[in-house]
């Protein structure tokens, strides 16, 4: 990405662009018109709300976390009528019900079901398939949309095998670059629906954006990051997708045994997700002791150890505190990150049982 700038019409530079854009077709399994943005996942989620609705639509978004509760608070702003479905932060939304929701539509009111596939902020993966599925058993014509920001490149994917109608990604988690690139992947179903959506837009037009070269961007395109993503697609394939998820899914469980083991006795860490049918291979959410700050933990983490972990978002401020596993990342990394976890239990006082690097190395070791 470290590179002079050039002017985005070059035919070297075209070839990147077009690179990125096929690398993320392969990737997400998806035949769809991706538009890119200069924004984070915001930028994304805005994007694809206004070109896909209408002032007085109406949308059921999945809730389960802070980052569902944004979605929709965001899409409220545009006039579009939101239901959110709410679920239990540590269990997930409960596929039966939402079935039910579904068919109890029989108007079919709702013109579309938002899922963000891995809430970040509580660590619970969504079954997208049971998604689909519900959608299907209701003989429900509504969009599907997923927003795979901290799923894409980390866990499996699949849009068009899946069924989803449109997709919202960033760089800055899976991708491993720095934040400021997102996109939305739109497949047949989504863009017809962009003909006929009339909330006012012209940066994310994407009739403008389908009218360039480039189908993406209104204005200059940016043209470092996409040197960055060509690289990131290539890493990924060099490993091979299906090899990366799989490394995901072994740091992810060793970073569950681990907390499972600090919390065996003494009331110690826990994890947050209730359920092993949803657990996170991103990212881990754990739930501090009643009465301990997450947020001392971390500053100890940060100050002694140079370890950097996530905080709690919105109503879990203070109280949990998140492992990422995702993106350049291996064993050794993994178990400095626990050790250091570990150390700074001690430190901070907090209860908790002893062993938790031990339990992530067996579980490493099982795993092969
Ligand atoms: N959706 C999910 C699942 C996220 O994890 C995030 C951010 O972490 C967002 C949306 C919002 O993206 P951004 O912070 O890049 O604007």
């Amino acid at each position: 990405m470290d590179r002079p700038s050039q002017d985005f019409v070059e035919a070297d530079f075209l070839e990147v662009f077009d690179a990125a854009r096929a690398g993320l077709n392969r990737l997400l399994f998806s035949s769809g018109e991706i538009f890119f943005y200069t924004a984070t996942g915001h930028g994304a989620w805005e994007a694809t709300m206004v070109n896909l609705f209408s002032p007085g639509d109406k949308v059921l978004i999945i809730g389960g976390g802070f980052f569902s509760t944004q979605w929709a608070a965001l899409t409220a702003k545009f006039g579009i009528d939101v239901e959110l479905f709410e679920v239990d932060w540590r269990i997930g939304a409960d596929m039966a019900k939402l079935q039910e929701r579904l068919a109890a539509d029989s108007a079919h009111t709702l013109q579309a079901v938002c899922a963000v596939h891995n809430e970040t902020s509580t660590s619970i993966a969504l079954p997208l398939p049971d998604i689909r599925a519900a959608l299907d058993a209701a003989g429900h014509p509504a969009l599907f949309l997923a927003d795979t920001i901290s799923s894409f490149g980390c866990f499996e994917f699949r849009m068009d095998p899946w069924g989803i109608d449109a997709v919202v990604g960033g760089s800055q988690k899976g991708l491993m670059l720095p934040a400021g690139l997102a996109f939305t992947a739109a497949g047949p179903k989504a863009l017809a629906a962009h003909r006929r959506a009339t909330t006012p837009r012209f940066y994310f037009d994407w009739t403008a954006m389908m009218e360039r070269r480039f189908r993406s961007f209104t204005g200059t395109v940016p043209i470092a990051p996409f040197f960055g993503m060509v690289e990131a697609i290539r890493l990924i394939e060099q490993e091979g997708i299906e090899n990366v998820w799989s490394r995901h899914h072994r740091l992810a469980a060793a970073t569950r045994a681990a907390v499972r083991a600090w919390g065996d006795t003494n009331h110690g860490p826990e994890l947050y997700c209730r359920n092993p049918a949803r657990y996170s291979d991103s990212v881990t959410t754990i739930l501090m002791p009643e009465g301990q700050s997450s947020d001392r933990l971390r500053s100890i983490l940060l100050e002694r150890y140079n370890v950097s972990t996530g905080g709690g978002l919105g109503s879990l401020m203070g109280r949990i505190f998140r492992i990422g596993h995702m993106g350049d990342l291996n064993e050794p990394m993994i178990l400095g990150t626990l050790g250091a976890v570990e150390l700074a239990l001690g430190a901070a006082g907090v209860a908790h049982a002893k062993g938790g690097v031990a339990a992530a190395l067996e579980s490493l070791a099982e795993q092969g």
